[in-house]
């Protein structure tokens, strides 16, 4: 739909690509292609929890009061105009303004004005679409009175005039951006371009031109300082000296320089850079992974799995024993956490000088929000796991410290994955914790019980290949970079 003159309307549902990047809601709106597959199944899981949701909020309202369903612009403002409690599917134009927003419920509110309101799966306002969207309902409606919210929690929250400034800042921008005939520059982002349907639209020219930003470690405003004192490319930033590079926005003092030298080097070459010999901590080591759903409804995220891997170093073929612990169910959440720290528990009793290696703070920092969650900060357990003289070791930290590898990412899958290094690949390439996520919520809604057995199996094999990984990471560590 065009405004009188055709030029494209701003759409609020637009808001959440315009805060991921200008050029995604640039493409979205005048891309003449379209966007490869990307993370379809979770994405889709999101989309569809959200209508449900929706219909939970559709039915509640329709419980207390008579709601209209509106079939078009016009329908809406006849329905308005007729003052009936609860219009459904709002379709609302502001022709000279150009914008055209569908919030789900516009409710009469006790003054005689409607109130915009959107049902959310989220837990708080806080994002930066949802305050966009919200203020420009309350635009549209030309309304004094909040917006409503209703969170994925069934909790309710207003959103008033704070949201103006963001809501003026998205039309002031979009207006720019739909005017221009031209894609936006913009600066390679690795955790917001490799999850972007225009991935393979806009790798290829950043290559091209050797953009610093898809240097690890070099972001946006990193590589405008750089550009403006004339290191332009990676190779530039490659071959100068790091005591000659000026400092700039976030790069500053000799070892982040002569760090993203070697970044930008390993980057064009594939090279290998040890920085510090790699220290492992000595101990009996087992390798700890967990799995966790979002999407629970409650606020809570639960982790339906806790995964173990046990070496026997007796031998060198053998590949370690795989235990978990295993809950179906949010509400068997309890319940889990203190089998995991019964399992635990044992180890500890079994190897006194336990490790439990893990990759990246996430384990550490979800077993902190159990031990708050139902109160046990100070149970024996948690304070081993926790204390000075925890087990719990970040497999990512001594990767991070010491070695500079040909890579945009440092995460688990990145440098296991790579051929060039750890070169351990998962059994269904595909897998992943969205992957996961979309399995164990096909898990739970399934009622077959073959099939539903089958998915816990692909979800604790997923579960079975990470920690491996972690432990072929262990073991590429020692006999290459430990001395
Ligand atoms: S791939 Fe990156 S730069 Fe391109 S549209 Fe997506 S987020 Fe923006």
């Amino acid at each position: 739909m065009a405004n009188s003159e055709n030029t494209l309307l701003i759409r609020p549902s637009d808001a959440k690509s315009w805060s991921l990047c200008a050029r995604r809601v640039w493409l979205d709106n005048r891309g003449a292609f379209t966007p490869g597959p990307v993370e379809d199944a979770f994405e889709q899981l999101v989309i569809d929890l959200g209508l449900a949701h929706e219909q939970t909020v559709l039915e509640l309202l329709s419980g207390n009061m008579d709601v209209h369903t509106a079939t078009s612009q016009e329908d809406t403002a006849h329905l308005m105009a007729k003052r009936v409690p609860a219009i459904y599917q709002a379709q609302l134009l502001n022709e000279d303004d150009g914008i055209f927003g569908l919030p789900d419920f516009l409710i009469l509110h006790e003054s005689g004005e409607y109130q915009a309101a959107d049902a959310k799966l989220s837990l708080s306002t806080e994002k930066k679409e949802i305050q966009v969207q919200l203020g420009i309902y309350r635009r549209l409606l030309g309304s004094g009175l909040p917006a409503i919210v209703f969170l994925g929690d069934g909790e309710q929250a207003l959103i008033g005039n704070e949201a103006n400034a963001a809501a003026n800042q998205f039309v002031t921008e979009m207006r720019e951006l739909l005017a221009s005939e031209d894609e936006p520059l913009v600066r390679y982002s690795h955790s917001k371009c490799r999850a972007c349907p225009y991935y393979t639209h806009c790798k290829p020219p950043f290559e091209e031109k050797e953009e610093l930003s898809l240097v690890y470690g070099i972001q946006g405003r990193t590589a405008s300082g750089l550009e403006s004192k004339g290191i332009d490319t990676i190779s530039k930033l490659a071959t100068t000296e790091p005591d000659r590079i000026p400092d700039v926005p976030y790069l500053k003092g000799s070892d982040k320089k002569h760090r993203a030298v070697l970044q930008a080097k390993s980057h064009l070459s594939g090279e290998v850079f040890q920085l510090k010999p790699v220290e492992l901590p000595k101990g009996h080591w087992i390798h700890f992974d967990i799995e966790d759903n979002p999407l629970t409804g409650n606020g809570e995220k639960h982790v339906y799995l806790w995964g173990f891997l046990v070496p026997d170093f007796s031998s060198d073929s053998d590949e370690g024993s795989f235990e978990y612990v295993w809950t179906d169910h949010h509400a068997e959440d309890e319940q889990g956490w203190l089998q995991f720290l019964d399992q635990v528990d044992h180890y500890r009793q079994k190897f006194p000088e336990l490790i439990l290696a893990h990759y990246s703070s996430h384990e550490r920092s979800t077993i902190n929000a159990y031990a708050k969650r139902y109160g046990m900060e100070d149970h024996d357990t948690v304070a081993y796991l926790l204390g000075e003289k925890s087990p719990l070791f970040d497999l990512q930290k001594p990767v991070l410290d010491n070695l500079v590898l040909p890579l945009q990412g440092y995460g688990l899958k990145d440098i296991c994955k790579h051929k060039d290094l750890v070169n351990f690949q998962w059994q269904d390439d595909d897998s992943g914790s969205q992957w996961s996520v979309v399995q164990f919520n096909r898990y739970l809604s399934e009622t077959d019980l073959e099939t539903k057995a089958n998915l816990k199996a692909q979800i604790l094999s997923y579960n079975r290949d990470d920690v491996t990984a972690t432990r072929r990471l262990e073991e590429w560590l020692r006999t290459n970079f430990s001395y």
